[in-house]
């Protein structure tokens, strides 16, 4: 799993970083992991958009976190 910062592509704002899972990438934003994000730039009001196929997101995450507790900087509680 490799990570990447994701910035605004006007201002350079950084939004949050892309997570590579399984090929799929999702978006680690202010303490969520995004699947589908409408939103704007806070610094330069930019659009926004990222949007993930629909696929079982937290049966996902539950195995990426088993496998890497890292994940998140913590560790799952069960
Ligand atoms: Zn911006």
């Amino acid at each position: 799993m490799s990570s990447e910062e994701i910035k605004c592509p006007t201002c350079d704002n950084l939004i949050g970083y892309s997570y590579d899972i399984d090929g799929v990438m999702f978006l680690d934003c202010g303490g969520l992991i995004v699947r589908e994000l409408k939103s704007n730039c806070k610094q330069c009001g930019r659009e926004f958009f990222w949007v993930v196929p629909n696929i079982r997101l937290e049966r996902l995450i539950k195995r990426v976190l088993k496998n890497r507790k890292q994940f998140f900087g913590d560790t799952p509680r069960n």
